[in-house]
Parts: structure tokens; sequence; C-alpha cells
């Protein structure tokens, strides 16, 4: 015999819908439940009369209230109170004890195991419909509450994520995807302060395009942009810590901030940046016919003092720069912080 009868087929759970199991081992109760609730058409039943698959069926029609038997034959009601307990499919549903005894330490046991309710066989239909109505109802309204604390941590998400990228539009120069002048400028005042506190050397190297006017007018401005597009990935390429921070400064000019990074070590770098734009082969008919695009480096390190303001680190890497100009173009030049 098949264990769950239903005199209504299973439907969705509306709103105010209500999904009672009974789960008892005598038909004789599953009879007189159902005929009790029999009147009301906005109430499912399903009756369960094998405990070994109350479990399942609870799961398979999601009741909005069990009614549960204490006394089965080779089964525990109380056992499997704490086991729907025990499930997070069912955890919540609430759990009305159908009991044939008024013993207040059976009544206590049933509460301690997880009941929310405790009637005794067989209550009338008034007390029984409105019981069933009242459990039904605060869990419906639990459900409800948690598909909206959902849905809202959702929207909470997808506002963070909107907000991120949003993040990364606004710090990033559209021509090359490299930070821009704007987030350049926070970045930099920020890493100047952590120096300040940590006093540790922070540098900078300073890049200009040589001859990048003459570029724009032999090749044209759209060669220019992907010209500048190569130098800008050739820079990116060059940064190897997390910290380093590659930025468009603006034009052909690029600013490279290299945290916790030495004279020497930005020389270095700068060096190598210098080389690798180079041996990119970008044809130039500056400074000769078929020679390749360059850049030139201004480099300054400085660890700053109280109150000095990161506009001087600037200053110095852009002094180098125009001595890497002045002495020729596709070199590097340094700052000097004794300003000699
Ligand atoms: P120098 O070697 O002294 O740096 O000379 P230069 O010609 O590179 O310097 P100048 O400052 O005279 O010219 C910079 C040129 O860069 C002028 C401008 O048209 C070009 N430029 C600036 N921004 C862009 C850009 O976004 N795209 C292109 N294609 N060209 C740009
Ligand atoms: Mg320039
Ligand atoms: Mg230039």
């Amino acid at each position: 015999m098949n264990p769950t009868q239903s005199n209504y087929p299973v439907t969705t759970p509306g709103e105010s819908a209500v999904m009672v199991l009974l789960v008892d081992d005598q038909p004789m109760i599953g009879e007189a439940v159902r005929r009790a609730l029999a009147d009301d058409p906005s109430i499912d039943f399903h009756f369960c009369s094998d405990p070994q698959q109350a479990i399942a069926v609870a799961i398979q029609i999601k009741p909005t209230v069990i009614l549960q038997d204490l006394v089965m034959p080779g089964a525990d009601g109380l056992a499997l109170v704490r086991d729907y307990r025990a499930n997070v499919a069912t955890r919540d549903i609430p759990i009305i004890v159908l009991s044939t005894k008024e013993e207040p330490s059976v009544k206590s046991a049933a509460f301690s195991a997880g009941a929310n309710d405790y009637l005794v066989k067989l209550p009338d239909a008034i007390e029984l419909v409105a019981r069933i109505r009242y459990h039904s109802r605060s869990y419906l309204a639990l459900l409800q509450r948690d598909e909206a604390y959902r849905a809202l941590r959702e929207s909470q998400q997808q506002l963070l994520e909107t907000n991120l990228v949003l993040q990364r539009l606004m710090n990033s120069d559209g021509l090359t995807g490299l930070s821009n002048r704007r987030h350049f400028d926070e970045y930099l005042e920020m890493e100047w302060r952590r120096a300040q506190r940590e006093q540790s050397q922070l540098s900078i190297l300073l890049i200009d395009v040589d001859f990048f006017k003459a570029y724009n007018d032999t090749f044209g401005h759209v060669q220019g942009d992907e010209a500048l597009r190569q130098v800008a990935a050739a820079i990116r390429a060059s940064c190897s810590r997390p910290s380093d921070l590659p930025a468009r400064y603006g034009g052909e000019e690029f600013v490279l901030v290299l945290p916790g990074t030495s004279p020497g070590g930005a020389r270095l770098l700068a060096e190598k940046l210098r080389r690798s734009v180079q041996d990119l082969g970008i044809a130039h008919e500056l400074p000769r016919t078929g020679a390749p695009l360059t850049i030139s480096i201004g480099v300054a390190t400085l660890t700053p003092q109280v109150g000095q303001p990161y506009r001087q680190l600037i200053e110095l890497a852009d002094q180098a720069l125009y001595n890497a100009k002045h002495g020729g173009r596709n070199q590097v030049g340094i700052g000097d912080p004794s300003g000699a």
C-alpha cells in the first residue's frame, strides 16, 4: 500500500497555501484528520503511515506543518522529530505532536525534541485547523523573510561587483588601460604617506615618448595611438611587484610608481624599460629614417620627510627627464635630491 495518500493533488504552496503532512501508523487517524480538514479547500492534506518514509515524503511534498504521532510500531516519534530538526530540508517546518497521552513528562520530552506544539488525539476540528493555520502562517512568513534576505544579499553582492567595475573604469585610462592621472595622484599620495610613516624609499619613473609630435605628423594619429598602446604594454610588463603602479600621466607621458624601491633598483628598471621600448622596433623617422621609437625616462627616489609634499618627488623626476631629453633622448636621467 502506498503510505502517502492525498485528497488534493500536490500543488505549489502559494502565499497562504497550507500543506499538512500527517505521520501516523493508524489509517483510522489518517482518515479522521482528513475528514476534519476536508471542509477547507485551502488545506492540502497528505497522510504517511510509514514512519521510515516520513523524512523522504516531507522533503518531497514540502509541508507547511507536520502532524506527528509519537508511538508507532518499530519507530520512535520523538526520534523522528529530532531527525526532522537535523535535516536542512525539514529543520524549520513546524511540528505538532499528536499524542494519546496528557502527561507533562511526555509533553516536555516532545518540546525538547523540537516540537512546536502538542495536541492530544483527537482534537476537535476547530482547534486542529486553528493550530495548523497558525503554525503554517508563521512558517511561510519565515520562508518569505529568508527569501527576502537572500534577495537582499544577492543585490548587495551585485552592487558590490558593479561598484568594483565602476571603480576600475573610473581609475583607468581609456586608450592604454593603465591607471589614469587621477588614480595615479591618489596612489602616489597614499604611498608617499606610507613611505613617510615607514621611512622607506619611494621611487618614480617619469616616461616621455621621444619625438612623438613628429611621429603623429608622419604616421597619423591612429598609428600614434597604437604606438602609445604598445609603449604602455611595455611599461606594464616592466612592473614586477603588486605595489608597482603604471599610469598614463597625460598625452605621451607615463609614470611608474615604485614603492620600497632604491635608486639603484629604479635605475635598473628604467634602463631595462628604455631598452625594451627601443626593442619593440616601432619604426620612426626621427632622429633618423628607420630609427626605432624611443622613450626618455626621469628617475627620482626620496625618503619623504615630515611635512614634505609629494610634488617634490614629481618635480625631481621631471628635472631628471628634462636632463635625459637634453642629453640626447633615449636615455635615463637620474634626479639628484640635493638639487646639485
Ligand atoms: P620630445 O621628444 O621632446 O618629447 O618631443 P615630442 O614631440 O614627443 O613632445 P611634444 O610634447 O612636443 O609632443 C607630444 C605629442 O604627443 C603631441 C601630441 O599630438 C601627441 N599626443 C599626446 N597625446 C596623444 C594621444 O593620445 N594620441 C596620439 N596619437 N598622440 C598624442
Ligand atoms: Mg611630452
Ligand atoms: Mg615626447
